[in-house]
């Protein structure tokens, strides 16, 4: 199996496993049918914030999402300035946040009455900064693949809730704010459909904003990990993204700029991760029907989608003697039964693929976005290296961290 003209048992020599891996142009593909979507586009970098990646993204003309300070500062650190960047939170980590958006100039995208309470405080007693503010506003309804990523309806933190606007309003006003953004995001991993519903109720919320400049319809682009099924067909977006900011222009007179912000679907497709099959083990279940288990290196702390979310990725097997298709389940290293990458509602699920054997290697798909950003240092395993693969040309953009790293910062 290859990435590109590189072959994956070579990448898995150099860099040893798990390694994710990047494809250079599966990555510009995606960014391709991105960018005609919207005149501004910007990159949700919590999706994959390696400094590679996103100064490729800045080289391409996209903007950047944060939803940190700490994602700010990593996008300024790579070239971005301070204009390319906007903040969408709910809240700000520390006071000192605030004042860092208000001192470098960062648009900020306010997603609770609270948030733009402070904003407006922290200027106030700063005596500067930008007057010009962002609401995200949580129109109600929500989407996503998973409850745990739905990110409108009354159950979700984010934004100011539809029927609060005029309380967000008379913050603006006592602090004498202009609110000159509307924002909405729904949710990660949701369908076109619901989207396009979503983008009018925004353009509605936005016509009571006399200050209006700038409508951010969010990320949430779909991607579909299933290589079997045809993928999202995305462009369908366009026309209703201009539509509705033709709408608006309509309404106030004046251009008015049109934001999108995806994350997963500009980096979900470009990802890999390689591992390797380290022994097999089998079950019987009360039916004695036999489970088997494919035992790899690979484990929540690399990859946690499939544990968070029950997720789908697809999985090859790359060996030079893969048995028969059976029905198999594929899990990983850490000491938790949770610890298994085929699952779903919390259920191991076995799937068809090809025995393989001890020493093979694996290769998960799809693992681009939300991948090497979750992973963590569970069961003491250090970080895992990121490589970019350019046509017949490896780049390592991140080396692996060693057990000094991971216990660096212990005292004592
Ligand atoms: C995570 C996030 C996105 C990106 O969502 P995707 O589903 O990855 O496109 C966009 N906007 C905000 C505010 C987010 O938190």
């Amino acid at each position: 199996m290859n990435i590109e003209k590189v072959n994956v048992r070579e990448i898995a020599k150099q860099f040893g496993t798990p390694v994710y891996v990047y494809s250079l142009r599966i990555l510009r593909e995606s960014i391709a049918e991105i960018m005609p979507l919207s005149p501004v586009v910007r990159f949700s970098m919590k999706s994959c914030s390696n400094t590679t990646i996103l100064k490729e993204m800045l080289s391409l003309g996209i903007k950047i999402d944060a939803v940190s300070v700490p994602e700010i500062q990593r996008a300024l650190k790579a070239g971005y300035s301070a204009e390319d960047i906007c903040l969408t939170s709910d809240v700000f980590f520390t006071a000192e946040d605030a004042e860092f958006c208000l001192k470098t100039q960062i648009f900020c995208s306010c997603g609770s009455l609270g948030m733009l309470e402070e904003y407006g405080e922290t200027r106030q007693r700063l005596g500067f900064g930008s007057d010009s503010v962002s609401i995200r506003i949580n129109p109600g309804e929500g989407a996503g693949h998973s409850k745990k990523t739905n990110t409108g309806g009354p159950y979700s933190k984010h934004g100011i809730w539809y029927e609060n606007l005029d309380e967000a309003k008379a913050i603006a006003e006592k602090y004498g704010l202009r609110i000159t953004g509307v924002h909405t995001h729904i949710g990660s991993g949701g369908d076109m459909e619901h989207l396009s519903r979503i983008t009018g109720k925004l353009v509605d919320f936005a016509k009571g904003f006399p200050d209006l400049r700038v409508i951010n319809f969010g990320g949430g682009l779909p991607y579909e990990y299933d290589p079997e099924k045809p993928q999202i067909d995305i462009s369908t977006y366009h026309p209703i993204l201009e539509e509705r900011t033709q709408e608006l222009e309509a309404h106030f007179g004046r251009p008015i700029t049109c934001e999108i912000e995806p994350g997963r679907r500009f980096v979900a497709g470009c990802g890999f991760l390689i591992g390797e099959v380290r022994s097999l083990n089998h079950t019987f279940n009360e039916n004695k029907k036999r489970l088997d288990y494919v035992l790899t290196n690979i484990g929540f702390c690399h990859l946690l989608r499939p544990m968070a979310y029950g997720s789908y990725h697809p999985i090859w097997f790359v060996g030079d003697e893969l048995g028969e298709e059976t029905d198999i389940i594929v899990a990983g290293p850490v000491c938790e039964s949770g610890d298994v990458l085929t699952q779903k509602n919390d259920e191991p699920v076995p799937r068809r693929l090809p025995r393989p054997k001890r020493g093979d290697l694996v290769v998960i798909g799809g693992a681009g976005a939300y991948g090497h950003v979750m992973s963590s240092n569970y069961n003491s395993q250090p970080l895992i290296p990121e490589v970019l693969v350019d046509g017949d040309q490896m780049t390592q953009i991140r080396r692996r961290q060693t057990l000094d790293d991971v216990i660096r910062e212990e005292i004592g």
